[in-house]
């Protein structure tokens, strides 16, 4: 392989202008969800992707292939919903022909998990990640305007029974939401033998309730979990993983995303392909790169590669940062308002991908 990437004069690292790597890929296969979760849809309409730009597995393999001639070894399969979108295994059997993908994960809502991990399974999917911001289904109607509490307990409880491992369960935690449901979430996650990841509330594109009082800062998270568990010993790990992990003093590890509060822009790894081909460099990025349209017009593969590469090699985003610094002058707020999003759909996080 190395001969062959120098044949075609790539680099064997591909770097960005803060000499970040690109690594990661997450792969929006949908911008529709089931659920209307307050911090990511909280509207019940909104403008969707239109049926004939939405790539087919083919295309999403093949600019995947790409991708990974470049240093891509990490897909995550997300949304929107990603297991609304029809037949999801066959992708996964796509993306399992490429040897150098070394992960493929999946993150859903699990609402739709029970039917499906046995089969997500047996194609090669390696990793689930459910997102269960609460456990009482009170909570969960208010938040996600959907009755769905069961569905995604049934779904969790599917993983393990379809022979998975290294489940993780995320958690937007939202003060005054949730906060109180810390300790209960890291218990429920031991029965499910699930790594419990709490996030920090983002104000991603999307998020229009998003105020800073309703973050809980990771330091605000220990301070609860270690009233009720005592010390807490932070993991040392050499990883661009966005979670920094916690072990209890029972041995349970849990990790935290501090995305807010201490941004880990600086080795982000991450990159974006929405379901219709838009490549965005940034979870904040205003612009993406066009795929689709060059996919379609037939072009070589070096063609692809080349735009690939020109668009890592210029990435200097550090988008989570840039927000962080607006707390200096009192102007952190909405980042993107509603009519703009309802212009470009690809500045949701639905649409993008989280
Ligand atoms: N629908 C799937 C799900 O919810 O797992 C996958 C897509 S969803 C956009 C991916 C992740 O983004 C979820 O874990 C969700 O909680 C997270 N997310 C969405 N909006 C967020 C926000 N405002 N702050 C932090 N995390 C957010
Ligand atoms: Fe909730 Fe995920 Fe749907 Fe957003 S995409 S509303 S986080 S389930
Ligand atoms: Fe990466 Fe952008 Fe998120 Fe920073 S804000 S960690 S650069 S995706």
């Amino acid at each position: 392989m190395r001969e062959a990437l120098m044949a075609q004069q790539i680099p064997l690292t591909v770097v960005d202008r803060w000499n970040r790597p690109l690594r990661a890929l997450r792969l929006s296969v949908t911008d529709r969800c089931n659920l209307r979760c307050q911090y990511c849809m909280p509207e019940e309409d909104y403008t969707w992707l239109p049926r004939q730009t939405l790539l087919t597995f083919e295309e999403m393999a093949r600019l995947t292939d790409v991708f990974t001639q470049l240093g891509v070894d990490k897909v995550r399969i997300t949304g929107g919903e990603p297991l609304l979108r029809k037949d999801l295994p066959i992708l996964i059997r796509l993306l399992r022909q490429n040897p150098r993908i070394q992960d493929i994960a999946l993150t859903t809502n699990g609402v739709l998990l029970a039917d499906q991990a046995a089969d997500l399974y047996r194609a090669g999917l390696h990793r689930v990640t459910v997102s269960l911001d609460t456990l009482r289904p009170d909570r969960f109607k208010a938040l996600t305007k959907r009755e769905m509490l069961d569905r995604v307990l049934e779904g969790i409880r599917a993983v393990g029974a379809a022979g998975f491992t290294g489940l993780k369960i995320d958690t937007v935690v939202i003060r005054g939401f949730n906060d109180d449901e810390l300790v209960d979430l890291v218990e429920y996650g031991k029965q499910v033998s699930g790594e419990v990841r709490f996030i920090e509330y983002m104000d991603v594109g999307g998020a229009t309730e998003w105020a800073p009082e309703k973050v809980l800062s990771r330091t605000a998270m220990l301070q609860i979990l270690s009233e009720q568990y005592g010390s807490i010993e932070p993991i040392v790990e050499n990883s661009s993983a966005p979670a920094q992990r916690f072990r209890l003093p029972d041995g349970t590890i849990f990790g935290i995303i501090a995305s807010t509060t201490t941004p880990f822009c600086a080795t982000c790894d991450r990159s974006r392909l929405t379901a219709d081909g838009m490549w965005y460099l940034c979870l904040y990025a205003r612009q993406g790169i066009d795929l689709r349209e060059p996919l379609r017009a037939g072009v070589e593969t070096e063609t692809l590669q080349s735009l690939i590469l020109a668009g890592w090699n210029n990435r200097r985003d550090r988008g989570a940062e840039e927000r962080k610094a607006l707390e200096h002058r009192s102007t952190r707020g909405q980042f993107i308002a509603i009519e703009q999003l309802r212009e470009d759909p690809h500045l949701e996080m639905h649409a993008r991908g989280g």
